[in-house]
């Protein structure tokens, strides 16, 4: 494990809480590129992995649930709007 990875653990990123990593991602067995990745726990309970980069850029935020919410949320609205 490289010496220059950070340790996020407790670190907050959106609604995600870091608590257990670095893990070698599965998908770079090569080891050309290696990138953390990270257990994270979402605010609604889901545990999801997400790499170093991806968290400190912002681009992961949450589980995915945040997301669901909204499609659900419009969803209701083209509804409301069909009545
Ligand atoms: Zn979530």
């Amino acid at each position: 494990m490289p010496a220059k990875v950070e340790n996020l653990i407790g670190r907050k990123f959106g609604s995600l809480t870091v608590i257990a990593g670095p893990f070698k991602s599965p998908r770079n067995k090569e080891r050309t590129r290696f990138e953390a990745a990270w257990k994270c726990q979402c605010v609604c309970g889901n545990y999801w992995f997400a790499s170093s980069g991806h968290l400190r850029q912002g681009n992961v935020t949450s589980c995915g649930c945040v997301r669901a919410k909204l499609a659900l949320t419009k969803r209701k609205r083209r509804l409301a709007h069909a009545q």
